[in-house]
C-alpha cells in the first residue's frame, strides 16, 4: 500500500491551500453523527468559535450556519435564503467573485442591480450611496471582501457604513479574507458573512459557513429558493439538534477544521494570521519585484492573500514551463483571472510562512530560464 502522505508541494493557490500536517492527521477517523461526541464536542465549538472569531463586540446578537459543499454553496444558500420574493439585490463587483454573486442572484430570479467597477478598480462608493438614495426598493446590498480575481482589499468598513446609513440588509463573500484579515461584523452592521473551511482557517475543502444577525436570520423562513442549500433550516436543524447537521455531514473535514480553529487560536488568533500573511506577501513583492516581475495592481489596493503578476513580455516565456519548473521545485502556482491581462497570481495564505517565500523566490530565480536563454542569443 502507497498512501502517499507527504506533501510534494506546496500550494500557493488558495484554495484549497497548504494544511498543516496535525490538521490532515485529524481526519484519520470516523465519527458518528447521531452521537454527543461529535455534535457538541466537535460542531457546537466550532459554532461558538466561529462567531467570536467573527465579533468580540456582540456575540450574542450573531449565530453561524455550517452549509455542506464548497464556498460557492454557501454563498448560494446566503442569497437564496436572504432576499424575499419581493426584495431586490444591488450586487457590488469588481471580478469573477462578484460577477459570480450576481449569477447567482440572476439564477435564482432575484431582482438584481450590479454595479460593476471592472476589475482593477474599487467599487464606486458615490454610485452606491446616490443609487441607495434614489431607490428606496433596493433591499439588500453584497459585496467581496477580498476579491480573490486580483487580491484587491475591498474597503468594507466604507460600503457597510454607506449600507447601514441607507438602513438596507448587508451582506458579504468574505470567503478568502475570513480568519486572516481582522473584522467585527457587530461594528460594521455586517447581517451576513460567508467564509468557507479551506481559506483563512486552514481547513480541508468540503464545507462554508454563514454568520448571520440572528434577529434577522429569524425572519428568513421560506425564503430558499432551494431545500438543500435553506439557510434557515439548516439553522433550525443545527439548534433543535444541538450541532446535528440535516443532510450527510462531511464529519473528517469537520474535525479537521475543529484542529484547525485551535492552531488559528494558538497562533494568537486572526491578528497574528494576518501579521504572518502580511509579512508573507510584503517578501513576495520585495523579492518578485527585485527579479523583474511587475504586480498587475498598485501596492494601496492589495490585500496580503494573494498578488497577481504580469508575466513576461520575452517571446521565451511560457507559462506552463514556468509553472512545472517550479512545481518540480516544490511550489504550485496560480495562472491570471483578469480578463484582457497576461498575468500569474501566487496565493501567500495557508500553512505558508516567510522562509517558504524565501524559498520560493530562489525557486523563481533559478527558474527563469527566458532571462537565461535571451541572454545566451
Ligand atoms: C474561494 C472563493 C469563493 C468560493 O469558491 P469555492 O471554489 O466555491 O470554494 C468565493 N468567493 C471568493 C472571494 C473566494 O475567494
Amino acid at each position: 500500500m502507497n498512501l502517499d502522505l507527504e506533501n510534494p508541494y506546496i500550494l500557493l493557490t488558495p484554495g484549497p491551500l497548504s494544511t498543516s500536517p496535525t490538521v490532515r492527521a485529524a481526519m484519520l477517523r470516523d465519527w458518528c453523527t447521531w452521537d454527543d461526541d461529535y455534535n457538541l464536542g466537535v460542531v457546537t465549538p466550532i459554532r461558538e468559535g466561529l462567531v467570536k472569531l467573527a465579533t468580540v463586540t456582540k456575540p450574542e446578537d450573531y449565530t453561524v450556519v455550517l452549509m455542506q459543499g464548497s464556498g460557492t454553496f454557501s454563498v448560494e444558500a446566503m442569497i437564496g435564503s436572504a432576499v424575499p420574493e419581493n426584495g431586490r439585490l444591488l450586487v457590488l463587483a469588481n471580478g469573477e467573485y462578484g460577477n459570480r454573486l450576481g449569477r447567482i442572484a440572476k439564477t435564482l430570479k432575484i431582482d438584481t442591480i450590479i454595479h460593476d467597477s471592472g476589475e482593477l478598480a474599487p467599487p464606486d462608493l458615490g454610485k452606491l450611496d446616490a443609487e441607495l438614495s434614489a431607490d428606496k426598493s433596493i433591499t439588500h446590498v453584497v459585496c467581496v471582501h477580498n476579491e480573490t480575481t486580483t487580491g484587491m482589499l475591498n474597503p468594507l468598513e466604507a460600503i457597510a457604513s454607506i449600507v447601514k446609513r441607507h438602513d438596507r440588509l448587508f451582506l458579504v463573500d468574505s470567503m478568502s479574507a475570513f480568519g486572516g484579515i481582522p473584522l467585527d461584523v457587530a461594528e460594521l452592521g455586517i447581517d451576513f458573512l460567508v467564509s468557507s473551511a479551506n481559506k483563512c482557517i486552514q481547513g480541508v475543502p468540503g464545507f462554508g459557513f454563514v454568520i448571520v444577525k440572528k434577529s434577522v436570520l429569524e425572519k428568513c423562513k421560506g425564503n430558499s429558493r432551494s431545500v438543500s442549500l435553506d439557510l434557515y433550516d439548516q439553522w433550525q436543524g443545527m439548534e433543535k439538534g444541538h450541532g446535528k447537521w440535516r443532510y450527510t455531514s462531511p464529519t473528517h473535514v469537520v474535525r479537521a477544521f475543529h484542529q484547525a480553529m485551535q492552531e488559528l487560536d494558538e497562533e494568537g488568533g486572526v491578528a497574528a494570521r494576518f501579521a504572518r500573511y502580511t509579512e508573507n506577501q510584503r517578501r513576495l513583492v520585495v523579492g518578485m519585484e527585485k527579479l523583474g516581475f511587475k504586480c498587475v495592481l498598485p501596492h494601496a489596493l492589495h490585500s496580503p492573500i494573494i498578488t497577481g503578476f504580469y508575466n513576461p513580455e520575452e517571446p521565451e516565456y511560457d507559462f506552463m514551463k514556468f509553472y512545472e519548473l517550479l512545481k518540480e521545485k516544490g511550489f504550485v502556482i496560480y495562472p491570471g483571472k483578469v480578463t484582457g491581462i497576461n498575468s500569474f497570481r501566487i496565493g501567500t495564505i495557508g500553512h505558508v510562512f516567510p522562509d517558504d517565500i524565501t524559498r520560493l523566490i530562489t525557486a523563481i530565480e533559478k527558474s527563469m530560464y527566458w532571462v537565461k536563454e535571451a541572454a545566451a542569443v
